[in-house]
């Protein structure tokens, strides 16, 4: 998987990495290798190191002082550390090739000497790395800049335990040095990514994610993918959970599971549970023990536990980028918008007076949502006339309390909900799945079917968006979209998921591969299967509870089962309340509606004894 960090990351440096330090991947291929630029001369004149800023990822071509400057940087490493060899890698270590210009050095370390490493590199003026997606403690860059000739130029600077990807980095570099085609290629790619204008680094560097992996395959190196029985780690122990768990079984996978309830949907299906909160970071710290990956079923975990558990151990897949994007709205609409995607006009409001400024600039009728928590409809208020003020200045007061700004946005009159559900591999291979059609009901899904029946160019539009997407925040695993399909045809984005979703539920019976399936070959680096639909038409009925919190017990399932092309699906959750989520209704047939027609008749009957 490539990590990219919001800091501008280079090429293969920034580096696929393969998460774990595999002993297995070795070169194969020739390898022609070049001297490392480590000068013991000393005689260069040192230069100061500026700080390092973020920015946009603009493809200029190769200038011939990035490598005055490696040379430079590394007389200046070995005199305070002459035990280190320092090689130049990234697109500026091959002489002729496009590139960001940011010149990456790498130095290998055994790994109990990376702090000192890091600390006599700060000690030269080097600063730590920036950005939501940093490099783990266990293989840091620091980064900084120096000026030549009246420029600027960024250094990042790699430290890496022995026996990690460096082999691989200096493969890629030397393939890329020694094969005019290699090079033609990844200039072209480069080129196409770009268009000639900047782009966001993190989606330049994951929109290289194949090739690279590719390359790195073709001399030797591969991500290998996590075998059953391997262990995987699921954060939080709902239905998705459970339902990821069942799928990760049939593959032959054992799972962990994080949860504060003992009793949770997913513990049935667990070899081990870890009783914690979402934020318990030593609960999390003991599931993830003797996993081979993590991966979450909810974006509520906190995300200072699912950094914590990022140290580069155990891949988190997806990782801590994609959470943060996706449990915070107006991270989220920041995301989307800088990455092109249409969303409904909004602002961001911490004060009463802010709120009426932005209901007078948005217009009424307006969505208040908190920005951190809300799901099924909750912690957000319609604001549709002047009569839902006071109560929309009561939320936002609470909010604001815990410093927390919320999004107003305007409400759309869509056409219809629709989800585009699009899996991404660790090669960065996306699949999507038909468009669904969803229906919700004061903010709950209560139904999802498919195809979604709109015009093949909308569904193409759309699935072409959650992958656009799902590069952009450099996804390993599902992501889903939900979408407003507005009359004149285009494409808004609600709402972003970072994980399978109660709108692609239908795939269990009725698509070549189920999402949660689906998810499990993604995390654990398998390949990705198929996913059409197997049936004209396929139709998931949410089963909600009713009647006050009680011990939960069924009634209805018979019936509903009398229809031989209907599935129920219950979660086993202990107790029933108004709207819970219980369980769910598929039915596939002919025909969307038609299928739609079955598991809404079945969802009927089924109940929760004595209300
Ligand atoms: P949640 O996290 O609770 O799913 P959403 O933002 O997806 O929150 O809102 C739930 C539902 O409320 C949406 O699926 C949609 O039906 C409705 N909704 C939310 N925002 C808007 C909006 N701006 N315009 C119209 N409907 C909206
Ligand atoms: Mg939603």
């Amino acid at each position: 998987m490539l990590r990219a960090s919001e800091a501008d990351e280079d090429d293969q440096s920034a580096g696929a990495r393969s998460d774990v330090a595999d002993p297995g991947s070795r070169a194969t291929g020739r390898r022609l290798h070049f001297d490392p630029v480590t000068d013991p001369g000393g005689d260069r004149p040192e230069l100061p190191i500026l700080p390092y800023e973020r920015r946009e990822a603009h493809v200029r071509d190769w200038d011939p002082r990035t490598a005055e400057v490696a040379a430079t940087i590394a007389a200046m490493v070995r005199r305070r550390r002459p035990d280190l060899v320092v090689e130049h890698i990234g697109s500026t270590a091959v002489p002729g090739l496009p590139g960001k210009g940011i010149v990456d050095l790498s130095v290998e370390v055994e790994p109990g000497g990376i702090p000192g490493v890091v600390e006599a590199l700060y000690a030269l003026g080097f600063g730590p790395q920036p950005g939501p997606d940093p490099w783990p403690p266990t293989r840091p860059m620091v980064v900084g800049a120096v000026e030549l000739g009246g420029d600027e130029f960024r250094i990042h600077l790699h430290v890496q335990p022995r026996g990690g990807d460096m082999p691989r980095d200096l493969a890629f570099r030397d393939a890329l040095r020694n094969d005019p085609e290699l090079m033609r290629q990844y200039t072209e790619l480069k080129t196409e990514i770009t268009g000639g204008h900047g782009v966001d680094s993190f989606r330049y560097t994951h929109s290289k994610t194949t090739w690279i992996l590719g390359v790195y395959k073709a001399l030797g190196f591969r991500v290998p993918a996590i075998q059953p029985p391997a262990t995987i780690g699921i954060l939080g122990g709902g239905q998705l959970g459970r339902m990821i768990g069942l799928a990760a079984r049939e593959l032959g996978y054992r799972i962990a599971v994080l949860d504060p309830d003992p009793d949770s949907p997913a513990a049935a299906v667990a070899d081990r549970v870890e009783v914690g909160r979402y934020d318990d970071i030593e609960a999390a710290r003991r599931m993830a023990a003797g996993c081979a990956v993590i991966t979450y079923e909810l974006e509520h975990v906190s995300l200072e536990l699912v950094k914590a558990l990022d140290d580069g151990r155990v891949p988190i897949r997806p990782g801590p980028y994609a959470l943060k994007l996706t449990q915070d709205r107006l991270a989220e609409r920041r995301f989307l918008e800088a990455n092109g995607a249409t969303v409904a006009p909004w602002r961001a409001v911490s004060t009463a007076d802010e709120l009426r400024a932005g209901i007078a600039e948005l217009g009424i009728p307006l969505r208040l949502k908190a920005s951190l928590g809300g799901y099924d409809g909750r912690s957000q208020l319609r604001i549709g006339g002047s009569g839902d003020v006071a109560a929309a200045e009561v939320l936002l007061a609470a909010e604001s309390a815990a410093c927390r700004p919320m999004l107003l946005e305007r409400e759309l009159a869509f056409s219809a909900e629709l989800s585009a559900i699009v899996a991404r591999g660790v090669d960065g291979v996306a699949r999507g799945y038909p468009v669904g059609r969803n229906v919700h009901d004061r903010g709950i899904l209560v139904e999802s079917s498919a195809p979604a029946g709109i015009p093949p160019e909308t569904a193409e539009a759309a699935v072409a968006l959650a992958t656009s997407l799902a590069t952009g925040m450099g996804m390993v695993g599902l992501l889903t979209a939900e979408l407003f399909l507005m009359p004149d045809g285009s494409l808004v984005v609600n709402e972003l998921a970072p994980r399978v979703h109660n709108s692609g539920h239908w795939t269990i019976e009725a698509a070549a591969t189920s999402q949660f399936e689906q998810h499990v070959r993604a995390i654990c680096g398998l390949p990705l299967g198929a996913t059409e639909l197997r049936a004209g038409g396929a139709a998931t009925v949410n089963v909600l509870g009713s009647g006050p919190d009680r011990e939960a017990r069924v009634t209805g399932v018979e019936a509903a089962l009398e229809a031989p092309d209907v599935h129920v699906h219950l979660y086993d959750k202990r107790h029933v309340f108004e709207r819970r989520k219980m369980g769910h209704v598929t039915a596939i047939g002919p025909t969307r509606e038609a299928a739609l027609e079955t598991a809404r008749t079945a969802a009927a009957t089924i109940g929760w004894d004595g209300h």
